[in-house]
């Protein structure tokens, strides 16, 4: 299995550090005295950012920019895109971008760490076979209605 089995929170907590720039781009580590390469470690084509690694990497492109979410490209910062994509996906399309998400932060270190990097589809299949297991074992949990369930993840997400 490509994903590890973390509970919701624990990716949560991840998309708390990623909301505020914490996690460890290689534009993020400038900040920390690193002086390498800038280039993203899965396309090399450009900056890594957070906005290009989670949005406008070719591989997330191919991704986001296809059904369910046909998401066009966008110029805005990564905490307003990810806010605006809590406000405008229905609460399962948000779970589901979040689980995708996730899932490129993981290739992207396979791809530095063990230059190993997945397909896009072969990335969908994995991310979307972990989150219909996350859904399968969290049944009782789903009462609580969408709208308090978006909203609490999003005060999670943004910490
Ligand atoms: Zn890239």
């Amino acid at each position: 299995m490509f994903l590890p089995r973390l509970p919701m929170g624990i990716l949560m907590l991840h998309f708390g550090k990623l909301s505020h720039n914490l996690l460890p781009t290689r534009t993020a580590l400038t900040s920390k005295g690193y002086s390498g390469d800038l280039n993203c470690c899965v396309c090399s084509e450009s900056v890594e950012t957070l906005e290009h690694l989670f949005r406008d990497c070719s591989i997330a492109k191919d991704i986001l920019g296809a059904p369910p979410f046909s998401l066009p490209s966008s110029p805005l910062t990564w905490k307003e895109w990810l806010l605006d994509r809590a406000s405008n996906l229905s609460t399962s399309l948000f779970d589901k971008l979040l689980v995708l998400l996730w899932s490129f932060w993981k290739n992207r270190n396979e791809k530095l760490w063990k230059n190993q990097s997945q397909t896009s589809p072969r990335l969908v299949a994995s991310s979307m076979a972990w989150y219909e297991e996350y859904l399968q074992a969290n049944k009782p949990c789903t009462i609580a209605t969408s709208v308090q369930q978006k909203a609490s993840k999003l005060w999670l997400a943004l910490g």
